[in-house]
């Protein structure tokens, strides 16, 4: 089977991965984004470290096929990036096609945290199961729900807008105009808020996140309230589509326990106990590998379609 490659294309990096044939990333490229040069920019930029990969590969062995996690909104079907607030520059453009017309391959796009829900479902913290969710904590918070290995897309391609489930209607507002959403108790700007509200200190949420590691009782508390509502939003999962197992990326998931064991705790006192006694909740273990991963299995399911 030919290599496929994988891209990660996030807001301030790209992460391109070669994936051979046992599913391995053994080549790699990491570029700055550039969004705001423009989606024609940005397209010319992943082509020159997509050739560069493709010179790594013996003469034999060629490429057949290239997927991409992008920043959501994003149209699947036609391979749209639909309106970016933080990044207008790529906005409203058929990136999957510009991006196969000047590879002159087939292309593969969806969202970003669709893309690392695949990686760590076929290859990741998912691997045995037939169904995951994946929630992915960063900048912002989103999720991908899989059901008997399909991904669940919904009825406006809305599913997994879990970062603003309300967890407490009477808690922040959100930026979204909604009041208490889980992005607002979790994200990594959020859990930097929150500590600055509480101790007077401007850091980021990486940081909040590494003194609490180191035992600073703030940061401990502004972990364990993400984890609490992190907890509230997989007990509502979970009882509405009845889904056993979470997996938790992005970068606040490198907290690890810190805020994984508030949220096992507290998904017990908001679902039926024969509920969440079945709910496993755990860290990715693929990290930054999942999107790759996933963009490539993307990659090769496009190679699989007919026509
Ligand atoms: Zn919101």
């Amino acid at each position: 089977m030919s290599q496929v490659i994988g891209i990660d294309l996030g807001g301030s990096k790209i992460a391109l991965g070669l994936v051979n044939s046992q599913d391995e990333i053994v080549a790699r490229r990491r570029i700055d984004t550039h969004a705001e040069a423009g989606s024609s920019a940005v397209v010319e930029r992943i082509a020159a470290e997509v050739e560069a990969l493709k010179a790594t590969l013996p003469p034999e062995e060629g490429l057949a096929a290239v997927g991409v996690g992008a920043p959501g909104p994003v149209d699947h079907i036609s391979g749209k990036l639909l309106t970016l607030v933080n990044l207008p520059g790529i906005s409203n453009s058929p990136f999957r096609r510009m991006l196969a017309e000047r590879l002159s391959l087939p292309v593969a796009l969806d969202h970003d945290a669709k893309a690392a829900a695949l990686g760590e479902f076929h290859y990741g913290a998912g691997r045995d199961g037939e169904s995951m969710i994946y929630i992915v904590i960063g900048t912002g918070v989103g999720a991908a729900i899989i059901y008997q290995g399909k991904l669940i897309y919904g009825e406006g391609n809305s599913a997994g807008e879990s970062g603003h489930m309300t967890v407490d209607p009477k808690g922040h507002p959100c930026h979204c105009g909604s009041r208490g959403c889980l992005e607002t108790y979790t994200s990594g700007p959020a859990l930097a808020k929150h500590y600055a509200a509480a101790s007077g200190q401007t850091v980021t949420g990486a940081e909040v996140s590494k003194r609490a590691m180191a035992g600073d009782e703030i940061a401990l508390d502004v972990l364990a309230a993400a984890g609490r509502a992190l907890g509230i939003a997989i007990a509502s999962l979970a009882m509405t589509v009845n889904i056993e197992r979470f997996v938790i990326g992005g970068s606040v998931a490198q907290a690890g326990d810190l805020l994984l064991d508030a949220a096992r705790e507290s998904l017990k006192h908001y679902s039926f106990k024969a509920v969440s006694a079945k709910v496993k909740v755990s860290a990715t273990s693929l990290g930054e590998d999942a999107p790759i991963l996933g963009a490539a299995w993307l990659a090769r399911q496009k190679l699989a379609e007919p026509g």
